[in-house]
């Protein structure tokens, strides 16, 4: 695809492309896009595209929500589910004031900042995530899965591989890299991993991956959701991220003379983010039902450590290629697939390089299942656990200094206040839990 604003408009001519739609993210990560059509394209890029931002969630107030949207034509791509004649093709847009300076409250924005500090300590950030998620007849509140298969299941007739088929075959026409895909643990869970790639261009990747797979399976008469954990006694979703930084196009994570594999400027990183985890968690698992993922017994991270071989850990350290400087990274597996991923990286980023900074010691590796000790074994070995519920999670990020930092005064006050409202009208709810336990024996 054309990457510079001339080679975009010689595309566009040339190519039968009628719409461009203009793509960014609200603060919980919901994709929202207007669309031009193709002879605006040019006063597009001189002027940037005026639009009021005021019932934009996380975006501004009433008497000042005048934005412009500036697309980027190094974002360019077709729309492949879209019409073949009359082509859709969208970018995303980076969010300016009228005064032209960048708003604060574009998650774009909010990693493009962090990834410029990276930069100033000489780092790139590189990032590849697995995107786990379910397909089911409908979005009921008795959902109904697809199938009843597990982990790497090949099933006979299975709908879902073809579904997952032509949702990589999409990601590849629009110039995304995907690794692998296959069934996942739970039934009717799914899985995309994709190349890694620079964070910003990941976190758009994200973006329009999710877009993908809720449109091939609309088009097939079925719903796909990324919520965390939507089936009661299964595995939820995650979206674990595997990480590196590179310092002058070498893997500064990587050192061949450490016994493991790993640099001084790699384990600062991870110690940095042990230690601020608990602080970032809301941004990476932002909804209620994001906690009902993290519990013990479904491959989903509770407690605070990092490990070579166990899975059951916050932070792996993968040895599929021990010692091969460009396999050389560290995954983190909080994260789920409904977060916001500009706003996610942003914040895992901000911690591991806080460790960086500060020089952060890094604990020694717990092996052993950390699910298996009692709750006294792991506080004599400092073993502590991520928040188990939104609103631990809301009061621990409040006081977040790091966090604040990370996402600027305006996202952090806009976000917090949004999840505050959440907490409050989940925790009214009467559930059908409550009615059930409840009911009978009181
Ligand atoms: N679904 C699990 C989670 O919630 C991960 C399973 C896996 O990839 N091994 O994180
Ligand atoms: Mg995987
Ligand atoms: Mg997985
Ligand atoms: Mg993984």
């Amino acid at each position: 695809f054309p990457k510079t604003k001339e080679e975009v408009l010689k595309y566009v001519k040339e190519n039968n492309v009628y719409f461009i739609e203009i793509w960014f993210t609200d603060i919980l990560g919901y994709l929202k896009s207007f669309t031009i059509t193709a002879h605006e394209l040019e006063k597009a890029f001189e002027e940037g595209l005026g639009f009021d931002g005021s019932s934009v969630r996380g975006f501004t107030r009433i008497e000042e929500s005048d934005m412009i949207a500036f697309p980027e034509p190094e974002t360019f791509t077709i729309l492949p589910w879209r019409p073949k004649d009359k082509k859709v093709a969208r970018m995303f847009a980076t969010i300016l004031e009228p005064n032209g300076k960048p708003f604060e409250g574009d998650p774009r924005n909010v990693l493009r900042r962090m990834l410029a500090k990276a930069k100033e300590l000489g780092f790139t950030y590189y990032v590849g995530p697995e995107l786990e998620y379910f397909y089911l007849k409908a979005p009921s509140s008795n959902p109904e899965v697809l199938d009843w298969g597990g982990y790497f299941d090949l099933i006979p007739r299975d709908e879902a591989i073809d579904l997952r088929h032509q949702t990589v075959s999409i990601l590849e026409e629009m110039g995304i890299e995907v690794e692998l895909t296959h069934h996942e643990v739970a039934p009717s869970q799914h899985e995309i991993d994709f190349r890694y790639a620079e964070a910003l261009t990941m976190a758009d990747i994200v973006m329009t991956a999710r877009l993908a797979v809720k449109e091939v399976a609309y088009l097939n008469g079925v719903y796909a959701t990324f919520m965390p954990k939507p089936l009661f006694g299964q595995n939820g979703s995650g979206m674990h991220v595997h990480m590196s930084l590179f310092k002058n196009g070498k893997n500064a994570f990587f050192d061949p003379n450490d016994k493991y594999h790993l640099s001084d400027t790699a384990k600062h990183f991870i110690a940095g983010l042990l230690k601020h985890a608990k602080e970032i968690t809301l941004i990476t698992n932002q909804w209620v039902n994001s906690y009902k993922r993290l519990v013990p017994g479904y491959e989903a991270p509770v407690y605070i450590s990092w490990a070579m071989r166990n899975r059951s850990d916050l932070i792996r350290v993968p040895m599929y290629k021990p010692g091969k400087e460009e396999a050389t990274r560290i995954e983190y597996r909080a994260p789920d697939p409904a977060c916001n991923p500009y706003l996610a990286f942003a914040v895992i980023l901000a911690a591991g390089l806080e460790g960086i900074e500060k020089k952060y010691p890094l604990p020694e590796p717990i092996e052993e299942n950390v699910y298996h000790m009692t709750e006294e074994e792991r506080r004599k070995r400092g073993i502590e656990s991520l928040p188990g519920s939104l609103i631990e999670a809301i009061e621990i990020t409040e006081k977040s200094e790091l966090v604040r930092k990370a996402l600027g005064d305006h996202v952090f006050t806009n976000f917090i206040e949004n999840k505050k409202i959440e907490w409050d009208n989940y925790r009214k709810q009467v559930t059908t839990y409550e009615l059930e336990t409840y009911l009978p024996v009181l």
